[in-house]
């Protein structure tokens, strides 16, 4: 559809979402009245603008005032077919409900990004994200029988499945996270005595992680396997994936502008920015077409560089390029860390571990001087400390490349919360507003 159709069309969809939404959501209603907003002024896409920011941390909190999902979520839970969890870490996670018209809306989406991302009927697709709770799981089941290709699960921890199944039943596609991709080459290589390529994949397709955008990173998948590597982008909050990327391997096409409205912001005067060709800032979500947890303005924190100029695909879906979080990327030895990767690495190790675990910054971010130190609280079942010490450090090496020293600590001694930038402990000294934060958490 050309570029002034969609626009067009949003702004139908956003006027009668927010007409919604005011009328459902009390989260909603007193925010907007709060702002002076009249949602019936709404004219276009650009009246966004006048609208305040929704936060992750508001929504954490309106869900704990009004359990089980908040008064943010706009629908009672009898409504909702299906719950999911934004949040892989521990403590009370954030709950996510979708009506039925949700999942077809998310199922519609999830084929659009993997039939951008090469996946076609006669595909054979292994799913080597999580399958419980994650957006990653079943709404990816959905949408790849959606397709018409068939759906393998997997998941994460299974290894020895997901290469007997690859050569089993002749897997063509894999996704997975960039971090599994090069833990699970060094595997077929340690267990099966084999070269990656001997899987004969065709397509890799990476996902919730950022390292999938790092041209570097996919090039290094795509030699070691032999396949065509993409990624597509999402957010557990907005959609499972919206963006993908198509064989120009130029960035992700946004393909759901007919559910959400994406706007471009500085992320620290929160200005609106023009969407065009090469601008950089932080993704700002707004659902037009939602029932349950229906979003206005929600701040991603992904920041992005966006593409506009026409793609040798046909789509005309601006592309998206998700270039770190606008809160908590390091740098160690020049590689990407990402402290919500390190966290999934303790998780795996559950139960040795609880998976809670900080990140101690012993200086300024993003750069951090190897080693990268870690709290990590072992579980009830670790016995032998030392052994699980090296345990982690290696498996760090191994899936994130990162030269880790780990301090274990018992179970329940660390802090409990939800945000991924919060897995970071300063420990430096710094102006006192930030100390301040970190001894009130
Ligand atoms: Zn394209």
């Amino acid at each position: 559809m050309p570029l002034e159709d969609v626009r067009a069309m949003q702004a139908f969809k956003l006027r009668r979402q927010l007409a919604s939404v005011a009328g459902r959501s009390g989260f909603y209603a007193r925010k907007f009245a709060g702002a002076g907003f009249e949602p019936g002024s709404v004219k276009g896409i650009e009246d966004l603008a006048r609208v305040p920011f929704t936060e992750k941390q508001e929504l954490r909190d309106s869900q704990l005032a009004a359990p089980p999902l908040g008064d943010h979520a706009g629908v009672e839970m009898g409504d909702t077919v299906r719950v999911h969890s934004s949040s892989g870490t521990t403590g009370r996670p954030s709950y996510v409900g979708i009506t039925r018209a949700d999942r077809d809306r998310w199922t519609e989406t999830v084929s659009r990004v993997y039939w951008c991302e090469g996946v076609r009927p006669h595909d054979v697709l292994i799913h080597g994200f999580g399958l419980g709770f994650f957006v990653g799981g079943l709404p990816l089941k959905d949408g790849i029988e959606n397709i018409g290709a068939t759906f393998v699960p997997i998941g994460t921890g299974a290894s020895d499945r997901i290469v007997t199944s690859i050569q089993n039943l002749g897997g063509t596609v894999l996704t997975c996270t960039p971090s599994y991709a090069n833990y699970l080459a060094e595997y077929v290589r340690d267990k099966f005595d084999a070269d990656p390529r001997e899987l004969r994949l065709e397509r890799i397709l990476l996902g919730a992680e950022p390292g999938g955008a790092v041209p570097a990173v996919r090039q290094r998948i795509a030699d070691t396997y032999g396949a065509f590597v993409t990624e597509g982008l999402g957010n557990a909050d907005v959609s499972p994936v919206y963006a993908g990327t198509c064989d120009e391997l130029d960035g992700n096409h946004f393909v759901a502008p007919d559910y959400i409205a994406l706007e471009l912001i500085d992320p620290d005067s929160g200005e609106v920015l023009p969407w065009e060709d090469g601008a950089d800032g932080e993704l700002v979500a707004t659902h037009i077409e939602r029932d349950c947890v229906p979003l206005v303005r929600f701040r991603t924190r992904d920041r992005v560089v966006v593409g506009t100029s026409p793609c040798p695909c046909g789509r005309t879906g601006p592309r998206i390029t998700c270039v770190g979080r606008t809160d908590d990327m390091l740098i160690v030895n020049g590689v990407n860390v990402w402290p919500s990767a390190v966290s999934d690495v303790i998780a795996d190790l559950h139960p040795r571990t609880t998976g809670a675990m900080q990140v101690m910054l012993l200086a300024p971010p993003p750069k951090v001087e190897p080693p990268l130190h870690l709290q990590v609280e072992y579980g009830l079942e670790a016995s032998d400390l030392a052994l699980e010490r090296a345990e982690v450090e290696g498996l760090l090496r191994d899936r994130l490349i990162v030269k880790a020293d780990v301090e274990l600590v018992p179970p329940g001694t660390l802090p409990r919360f939800e945000m991924k930038s919060q897995l970071l402990r300063r420990v430096y000294e710094e102006p006192k507003s930030t100390s301040e934060q970190v001894s009130a958490r």
